[in-house]
């Protein structure tokens, strides 16, 4: 099992935000609406719904976090979470990574905090 999988603190640690132009109510777009928040009308940006409320939690998440956790629509993912932390299910960390970890009480992976070690 990779290591994100037995964690998705990310998941629950930023909000994660996006193009509109992703959401698959536009033409072209792959992320279910469902699980989006849009803003005004005017607004570029949708986010995953629940990654801007208190506690934060990724509404797409599922499972414990630490424990096994699995994104219900990890092929319809948004670019933001694609893009992050590419290396840590393989073992290698970034800072964001460690932050979100440590914020969720697990230890930081090999990789993070390189250039400014705790
Ligand atoms: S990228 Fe880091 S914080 Fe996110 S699930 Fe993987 S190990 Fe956890
Ligand atoms: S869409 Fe999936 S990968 Fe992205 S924050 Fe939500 S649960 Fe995590």
């Amino acid at each position: 099992m990779g290591h994100c999988t037995s964690c998705g603190a990310c998941c629950a640690s930023y909000p994660v935000t996006f193009s509109r132009q992703e959401l698959d109510s536009e033409a072209g777009g792959w992320v279910p609406s469902t699980l989006a928040e849009q803003g005004t009308i005017l607004s570029r940006c949708a986010h995953m719904r629940g990654t801007r409320d208190q506690p934060r939690r990724c509404a797409a998440l599922k499972g414990t976090i630490g424990v096994q956790v699995s994104c219900e629509i990890y092929a319809q993912r948004p670019s933001p979470c694609r893009e992050f932390a590419q290396e840590a299910d393989a073992g290698k960390g970034d800072n964001r990574c460690g932050d979100a970890r440590r914020l969720h009480g697990l230890p930081p992976l090999a990789g993070s905090y390189d250039a400014f070690p705790l």
